[in-house]
């Protein structure tokens, strides 16, 4: 039993330091679950910290978008068993606030549940490293032909569904995707398998031209062109059905108030910066055009659920959103690739 006892886990201690580290294993609570983990995504949250852009939660346990296999299960654990296929919600909801329990996101987050003010040791949702110890709700069962490299999106994928449910995206709408990153991408895909037309608007050459592959019927280029006047073109002068903001870029927010058609929906999906940023709205756009301005963040056990169900059924073939993959030993590297405007996610193997 010598080799369950310790695992390793990245820990980012400061900007561009990260270290592997060797820890004992947790002892398993009767509703706990023992994950090996076999893949963990980079997500922003992760490089914020590991740039420095973020400094709040050093030392940091990060990792929240991973998938792996079942290794010990607790007394009490009903749902799944010693080798299952899993995926993890690392960022969750605790299910006992006003706000959980109304279905909107926690009034607790990890870091205030975790106390990560007071103790000591390093904390995080902890899945970048060869285990990760969960709660049983916490762990979404997948089916046992799953590429877990794949599943390593599961969580991202359930953010992104939430926005688009929230969007009401349905067949024959048109979907402004502003962005064409990771998220962008997730969104171009989801809203596509919906039968809507994309669009993505996006300044950087290649991920405006890579669009294409996920589904994006036309592509923007928001520096060099008009970007209402393109959203217009696109749809016989309407103006789109729903503009997704996924990129913190307030200006872009700003114009989407533009591209949108009677009844349409503004969805801010991205968190805008920087923080404390305004922008000027005329009221009666919401009077007369009837016009929804919503957002939208982290996700929800149901739509967890739904984008596990994706992930078993490879509904999406999210596998080509991941560009490369690097071994835990590698993490700083990994890192930097993540940062990369050429690359997509980043998933470190476990
Ligand atoms: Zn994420
Ligand atoms: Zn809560």
């Amino acid at each position: 039993m010598s080799s369950l006892e310790t695992m390793r886990r990245a820990v980012i201690v400061g900007p561009r330091q990260v270290e592997i580290q060797e820890a004992p294993l947790p002892a398993l609570a009767p509703d706990d679950v023992l994950v090996r983990v076999r893949h963990s995504a980079l997500c922003t949250f992760e490089q914020r910290a590991y740039s420095g852009a973020d400094t709040r939660f050093y030392p940091l346990l990060g990792g929240h978008e991973m998938a792996g296999v079942v290794e010990a299960i607790g007394a009490q654990v009903l749902n799944v068993q010693v080798g299952d296929k899993v995926a993890i919600w690392a960022i969750d909801r605790c299910g006992s606030c006003y706000s959980c329990r109304r279905g909107q996101a926690c009034d607790n987050v990890w870091f205030k549940r975790a106390g990560a003010e007071k103790t000591k040791g390093p904390t995080g949702p902890a899945g970048l490293a060869t285990h990760k110890l969960a709660k049983e709700y916490q762990v979404f069962k997948l089916a046992p032909d799953t590429d877990l490299l794949e599943a390593s999106l599961t969580e991202p994928l359930a953010c992104v569904l939430r926005s688009v449910n929230q969007a009401d995206v349905k067949a024959g709408d048109t979907v402004v995707v502003v962005g064409g990153g990771v998220m962008g991408l997730l969104h171009t895909m989801l809203a596509r398998g919906r039968g809507a037309q994309v669009i993505v608007s996006e300044p950087h050459a290649q991920r405006r031209q890579d669009s294409a592959r996920f589904g994006a019927q036309h592509a923007i280029d928001p520096i060099n062109e008009n970007f209402v006047e393109r959203v217009k073109a696109f749809t016989n002068g309407r103006g789109a059905d729903v503009v997704i903001v996924a990129t913190s870029a307030v200006p872009a927010l700003q114009s989407a108030f533009g591209a949108v058609c009677k009844g349409g929906r503004v969805m801010v999906y991205a968190r805008m910066e920087p923080k404390g940023a305004t922008i000027s709205v005329d009221p009666n756009l919401f009077h007369d055009s009837e016009i929804v301005l919503s957002g939208t963040i982290s996700t929800s056990p149901e739509e967890f659920q739904q984008a596990a169900e994706i992930v078993s059924t490879h509904a999406l073939d999210l596998r080509s959103i991941i560009s490369v993959t690097y071994p835990l030993d590698e993490i700083q590297p990994a890192f930097e690739a993540s940062m990369d405007l050429g690359t997509y996610r980043v998933v470190v193997n476990t």
